[in-house]
């Protein structure tokens, strides 16, 4: 018999809402096995980035070609300068094999797959009022690259009614607790043993 497929869970939120932060929590608490996507991007690698952990950096010419041999699921351009898409691969051997896959990806992403995938589980992430810029102030200290993301998240707001679920990232671990029980949650609906 062959096994469930897992769940795919996909996050979207204002760049600085704590995506990443509260996937890699509950990637580390879930006992669950979940595999986040590593998305290509055409954007600058930051310090702290790991290239095939964060992000695969390519140039806009291999991201071009990546487009036109169909290796993305989805693609879009993000903060209106660089390219950002979740290749095949990383989605479905991964679910076949049992582990649940988390797409941190934005809202003209979200757009693209939910048609694809009529059981994904879609959360929007969002900060509480007036914590957005201070937290994306810390982060990044390029003025126009601040700038560009204040302007995308005010778009984003607008498709979060969109979304399965809102979760307000008030506090790391109590919402990464509900991450943690949501993909559990999942797991067990599509015929998993409870953990
Ligand atoms: P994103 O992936 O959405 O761009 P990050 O996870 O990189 O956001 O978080 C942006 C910044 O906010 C980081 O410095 C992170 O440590 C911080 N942060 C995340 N969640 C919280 C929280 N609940 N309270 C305070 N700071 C947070
Ligand atoms: P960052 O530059 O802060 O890592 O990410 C910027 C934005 O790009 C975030 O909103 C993130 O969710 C989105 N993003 C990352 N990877 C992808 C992807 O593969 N596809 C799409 N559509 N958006 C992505």
């Amino acid at each position: 018999m062959q096994p469930p497929l897992a769940p795919i869970v996909l996050i979207s939120g204002p760049s600085g809402s704590g995506k990443s932060t509260l996937i890699a929590e509950a990637i580390k608490r879930s006992p669950r096995q979940l595999h986040l996507a590593v998305s290509l991007t055409t954007r600058n690698k930051r310090p702290n980035e790991i290239e095939g952990v964060h992000y695969h950096f390519c140039s806009r010419e291999e991201f071009e070609k990546a487009i036109a041999n169909d290796e993305l699921l989805e693609y879009a351009i993000v903060h209106r300068v660089h390219y950002y898409g979740t290749p095949k691969k990383e989605v479905d051997p991964f679910r076949e094999k049992g582990i649940g896959v988390i797409l941190d990806i934005d809202v003209q992403g979200f757009t693209q797959v939910h048609p694809k995938y009529p059981d994904l589980y879609s959360i929007f992430i969002t900060t509480p009022p007036g914590e957005y810029e201070r937290r994306l102030r810390a982060r990044d200290s390029d003025e126009e690259e601040i700038q560009r993301r204040l302007k995308t998240a005010e778009a984003e707001f607008s498709f979060a009614s969109r979304y399965n679920e809102l979760l307000i990232n008030d506090d790391v671990d109590r919402a990464t607790k509900v991450l943690v029980d949501r993909i559990e949650e999942l797991f067990q609906a599509r015929g998993f043993h409870a953990r």
